[in-house]
């Protein structure tokens, strides 16, 4: 049956990378078969983009609920753990701290266990604020055990992956069609609207073949070809905030023990990263084009290897920004069809998964409704905008003196930031806004960590004896310390569980 009568919405993926597969499988997994068909179109010739290989807490939730096994799926991708970011550099030369997935510990008479640090780094010396972070304490010594091994404050916080993105990609194929989505190959050369409504009704593969559609998700990459070429919906440049517009990667050979942590190192024009994974490990150089040529920016990349380099630098260029709106007509683009914001919190396969989501949760008829659409549209756009601010929040308060990081330490903010910083310059606490990704103790460990002390802490922490303060929170490192050496190393506990090796 055609037409409105007919029972099953019509879903066409346009697009096989992580969005497009994510997609299909949250799609599969929640919309009821006799209710929903899935499509998803896919060009081997054009391939994925192949980058996007660290991750956030959030993946597990989803492997959770599309009941997959975890070291099934961390063998699969010659996967690693990650407990955080060890950022190097940044704020100085010199500086290093840690973005782990979890708090610094249970508040101390009522207050953040942070603004009892501020006190006392105000009178004498004390350990960076990090020894009370248990993903530092375990990521420091390259050990990993899931919290769920763990007891008290040392099983207080979460973890991610760190995998191969065209495994992933595989992976993911497989699962999303083990759950009813067909896949069709071929190279997308038309979006055909509808006179009447402007809706999208079907697309036209090279060679003729046609793919008829309710709703289609634009998860076309960079070319976004239903939201931004067909629908013509306009793209917001945010490279005002976020200079960096291109990156080069390379992978290189393993070098020394696992570590269970991404880094990011703060360069003169941009950052790099290091991604360890099982077999080899994922380098990147994203940098402001502005100020680095491409030839120095692949130079500095190679440089700065740790293991034998294992392929050509691939070159990438971005624009920062997101689309004015995600779902327009029954268009919703998920992925870098929607928008894209540097990978320095490899944030953008979060995106992608809570935008899959929130098209089951306001789709749930299959059928395009403006008010949805407008609800959707807000919320994405909100999520897309804490993430940048958090992002800016990295650059915008740097010592740094190369001309990048100059810029950047004077240019004017999002008003949204300028306020969260204004805050916590005054009191050491960060307001959060609906939608934030980023809690309030991943925002203090980037200020802290970058030596943005706020002028005042909460007077309430000076109501408790100092030497009472200090004895708490010196147990407390010990306690995590001494958990952090009880647990495996990351290489020995992969290879016991989910070894890529055993695999092959
Ligand atoms: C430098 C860099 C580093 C990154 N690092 C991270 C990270 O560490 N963590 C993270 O979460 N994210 C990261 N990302 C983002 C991540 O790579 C992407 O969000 C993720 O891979 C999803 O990409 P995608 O599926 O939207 O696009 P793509 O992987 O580009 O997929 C697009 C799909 O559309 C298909 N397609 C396009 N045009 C047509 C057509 N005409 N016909 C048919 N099919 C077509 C392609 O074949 C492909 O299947 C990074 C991105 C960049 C640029």
């Amino acid at each position: 049956m055609n037409g409105p009568d007919r029972k099953t919405t019509r879903y066409v993926v346009a697009g096989g990378g992580s969005a497009g597969w994510i997609t299909a499988a949250i799609l599969a997994h929640f919309l009821p078969p006799d209710a929903a068909s899935i499509i998803l179109v896919e060009s081997e010739e054009i391939g994925i983009i192949g980058v996007g290989e660290a991750t956030v807490p959030l993946l597990g939730q989803l492997n959770a609920l599309l009941g997959i096994h975890e070291p099934d799926f961390v063998a699969a991708t010659n996967g690693t753990f990650k407990l955080g970011i060890e950022f190097v550099d940044w704020g100085e030369k010199g500086n290093r701290h840690f973005h782990g997935f979890g708090d610094f510990g249970e508040d101390i008479d009522g207050l953040a266990p942070h603004q009892h640090w501020l006190r006392l780094n105000k009178t004498g010396a004390i350990p960076p604020l990090g020894e009370w972070s248990m993903p530092w304490a375990a990521g420091r010594r390259d050990r990993f055990a899931p919290p769920q091994a763990m007891k008290g404050e040392a099983a207080q916080f979460s973890y991610a992956y760190h995998f191969d993105a065209a495994l992933y990609a595989g992976f993911l194929r497989r699962l999303a069609e083990a759950k009813g989505v067909k896949r069709v190959e071929g190279r997308i050369i038309d979006a055909e609207r509808d006179g009447e409504t402007g809706l999208v009704s079907h697309l036209t593969l090279d060679g003729g073949h046609r793919i008829d559609g309710d709703i289609f998700v634009d998860c076309t990459g960079f070319a976004s070809l239903l939201l931004g070429k067909t629908l013509g919906v306009p793209y917001r440049d945010w490279s005002e905030w976020l200079p960096c517009d291109r990156a080069a990667a390379v992978p290189s050979s393993r070098a020394g023990r696992l570590t269970p942590f991404t880094r990011a190192t703060a360069l003169p024009a941009g950052w790099r990263w290091r991604i360890p994974l099982q077999s080899r490990t994922g380098n990147g150089h994203v940098y402001a084009s502005r100020f680095l040529s491409d030839d120095e920016a692949v130079a500095q990349l190679l440089t700065g290897l740790d293991g034998e380099q294992l392929a050509e630098p691939r070159l990438l260029r971005f624009t920062p920004g997101r689309r004015d709106r995600f779902w327009e007509g029954n268009v919703i683009a998920i992925g870098l069809a929607a928008g894209f914001l540097e990978p320095l919190e490899s944030t953008a396969i979060q995106l992608i998964q809570t935008g899959a989501a929130r098209i089951v949760e306001y789709l749930p008829s299959g059928r395009p409704d403006a008010a949805l659409a407008a609800e959707y549209n807000r919320q994405t756009a909100l999520e897309y905008e804490r993430i940048r601010d958090f992002i800016i929040a990295h650059y915008c308060r740097s010592r740094r003196t190369e001309p990048l990081w100059r810029e950047v330490a004077t240019m004017d903010l999002p008003e949204t930031l300028a306020h969260k910083l204004a805050v916590w310059s005054a009191c050491g606490r960060v307001p959060l806004y609906e939608l934030e990704s980023h809690q309030e103790a991943s925002w203090v460990s980037i200020l802290i960590g970058q030596g943005i002390i706020p002028n005042s802490h909460n007077p309430r922490a000076d109501a408790l004896p100092e030497s009472k303060v200090r004895t708490i929170l010196e147990q407390r490192r010990m306690f995590l310390a001494q958990a952090a050496g009880r647990m495996p190393a990351h290489d020995y506990f992969i290879s016991r569980t989910c070894s890529a090796r055993e695999m092959a």
